[in-house]
C-alpha cells in the first residue's frame, strides 16, 4: 500500500496553522488564533477517530480517507490484520489437504476419546471395521465387542500392539495399535495381516515339509552308515552301499525339484523374443524312449502325435512340464495297462495330453495337486520315488507359458493331464 503520509501531516498541520494565523490575523488577537488551531486540531482528531472506528467494522480494507494523524498505527494495524489472514488461509488451505490426505490412506486409522467414542476416522477404517459412513460418536468398544480390543483402548501405555478378528469377519485378521494423543484421546491404527499371515504359515508349512522329506532319506542314509560299521564281508558292503543309491537320489530329486521350483518362481516371464520355436513331438519321442528304459515300466503306450505342430516356449521348461506327467502317468499306472499321449493341433493352439489308466483322483482332490508337497496317498507315493513337487513345477512352467495344467480323472478309471499352447505362438 501507497504510504502518502508526510506529505498529508504536513498538509494538515498547514490547515491548522493557516486557520489560527488567519483569526489571528483578522481578529488582531494571537489568543484567538490558537484557540482556533486548537479547535482545528480537536475536529480533526474527531473526524480522525470516526474514521478509524469506522475503518474497525472492515479492518481488511486499507485505511485511506485518515487525515494522517492517526495513519500510521492504524496502517500498521492493518498490515497486521492482512497478514495474518492470509497466514489463517494457508494454515486453512494446509488443514484442508491434510484432512483430504488422511482420509485417503490406505491404513486405517480411528480417533477416540478414551471412553472408546469415535472422534475421527478415514473410509479404509469403515470398510475394514464395518462402521456406518457417519462414524463420528459411535464407540469403537460398543462396536468391536472384544475385550482385547477394549483393554487396548484402555491400556495406559502407548504403541501397544494386539492381532485380532475383524468384526466384519471372524477370518480376517488385524492389527491393531494403539497410540496415545493426549490423556483423553487415542490413535488408533488397524492394518489387514491375514495375508501376511497367510504367507507366513505357507513358509511354515514349506519348511517343515522340507524338513520331513529329507529326514526320511536321511534316517535310511544313517541306518546304513551304522550297518556298514558292522560289516564282516566285503559283499555285505558292497550290498549296503548299493542300497544307500536309493536314499540319496532321492535326496537329490528333492534338492533339484526344490533349485527349479526356486528358479521359476524368481525368475521374470519370460518376453516372446526369450522364446524359440519347440519341437514338441520330439521332446515327447525321447521321453517315451528313456521311461522304455525304467526298470518300473512295463506298460502300453499309444501316441497320437501331430508332428508338425511347433510350439514356441521355453525348451527345458516344456520339456519339464511333459516329463513330469508321462513320468506320474508311468508312475502312478499299473504295469501292463496303457498310457495315451497325444499332442495335437486344436481349434485355439495346440494341446498336449496324457491319459492314464491308473487308480483316477478323488474330485476333492484335484485343485490341491499343483500345491507344493501334496500328495493323495502321502505314504504310497513317497515310496514310488516322487517328490510331490512334479505338479507345482508343471504349473509354475504353463504360468510362464500364459497356459494352465487341466486335469481330469474318474476313480477306478484313470486320470487325463493336458496343456493348451496358445495359437497365436505358431506363426511367429
Ligand atoms: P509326486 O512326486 O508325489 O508324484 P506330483 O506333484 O507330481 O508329486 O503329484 C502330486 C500328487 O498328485 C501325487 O503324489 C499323486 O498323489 C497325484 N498324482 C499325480 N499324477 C497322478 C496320476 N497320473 N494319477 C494319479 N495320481 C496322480
Amino acid at each position: 500500500m501507497k504510504t502518502s503520509l508526510p506529505p498529508l501531516i504536513f498538509r494538515v498541520l498547514f490547515v491548522v496553522l493557516v486557520i489560527g494565523t488567519t483569526v489571528s490575523f483578522v481578529s488582531g488577537d494571537a489568543i484567538k488564533g490558537t484557540i482556533a488551531s486548537l479547535l482545528a486540531v480537536i475536529i480533526l482528531v474527531v473526524i480522525e477517530l470516526v474514521q478509524f472506528s469506522r475503518w474497525t467494522r472492515n479492518p481488511l480494507s486499507p485505511p485511506r480517507m485518515f487525515t494522517g494523524l492517526l495513519y500510521v498505527p492504524v496502517n500498521r494495524l492493518f498490515m497486521k490484520v492482512k497478514n495474518a489472514r492470509g497466514r489463517s488461509k494457508n494454515l486453512v488451505n494446509a488443514s484442508k489437504t491434510l484432512r483430504t490426505q488422511l482420509k485417503e490412506l490406505p491404513e486405517a486409522w480411528i480417533v477416540i476419546k478414551s471412553n472408546g467414542s469415535i472422534t475421527g476416522t478415514n473410509d479404509a477404517a469403515k470398510n475394514i471395521l464395518d462402521l456406518p459412513i457417519k462414524a463420528s460418536g459411535i464407540n469403537l468398544i460398543e462396536h468391536w465387542q472384544d475385550p482385547r480390543v477394549e483393554t487396548i483402548i484402555r491400556s495406559p501405555v502407548t504403541d501397544e500392539i494386539i492381532e485380532v478378528s475383524s468384526p466384519k469377519d471372524v477370518n480376517t485378521q488385524l492389527e491393531v495399535r494403539a497410540h496415545l494423543f493426549d490423556d483423553d484421546h487415542r490413535l488408533i491404527l488397524v492394518r489387514d495381516v491375514t495375508p501376511l499371515n497367510r504367507l507366513l504359515t505357507t513358509r511354515q508349512d514349506f519348511l517343515a515339509n522340507i524338513s520331513h522329506e529329507l529326514r526320511s532319506p536321511l534316517t535310511v542314509i544313517v541306518g546304513y552308515l551304522e550297518a556298514l560299521q558292522d560289516c564282516a564281508t566285503i559283499q555285505d558292503t558292497e550290498e549296503i552301499v548299493a542300497r544307500l543309491f536309493s536314499p540319496v537320489q532321492r535326496m537329490r530329486n528333492l534338492v533339484e525339484d526344490l533349485l527349479t521350483l526356486t528358479r521359476l518362481e524368481s525368475s521374470p516371464r519370460p518376453s516372446i523374443y526369450e522364446m524359440d520355436n519347440v519341437n514338441v513331438a520330439k521332446i515327447i519321442e525321447t521321453i517315451s524312449s528313456e521311461i522304455k528304459e525304467l526298470e518300473s515300466f512295463d506298460h502300453v503306450i499309444e501316441m497320437s502325435i501331430d508332428d508338425g505342430a511347433i510350439a514356441v516356449g521355453i525348451q527345458e521348461e516344456i520339456y519339464s512340464a511333459i516329463n513330469n506327467l508321462i513320468i506320474n502317468a508311468v508312475r502312478y499306472t499299473p504295469g501292463g495297462e496303457k498310457i495315451t499321449i497325444r499332442w495335437l493341433t486344436v481349434e485355439d493352439g495346440y494341446l498336449f495330453e496324457v491319459t492314464d489308466s491308473g487308480p483316477g483322483i478323488a474330485p476333492e482332490h484335484l485343485q490341491h495337486l499343483t500345491e507344493r508337497f501334496y500328495r493323495v496317498d502321502s505314504p504310497r507315493n513317497t515310496k514310488n520315488g516322487g517328490t510331490g513337487l512334479g505338479l507345482a513345477i508343471v504349473k509354475h512352467i504353463l504360468l510362464r507359458h500364459e497356459s494352465t495344467l487341466t486335469i481330469t480323472s474318474t476313480i477306478g478309471e484313470g486320470s487325463t493331464f493336458g496343456f493348451k499352447l496358445p495359437q497365436a505362438r505358431r506363426s511367429t
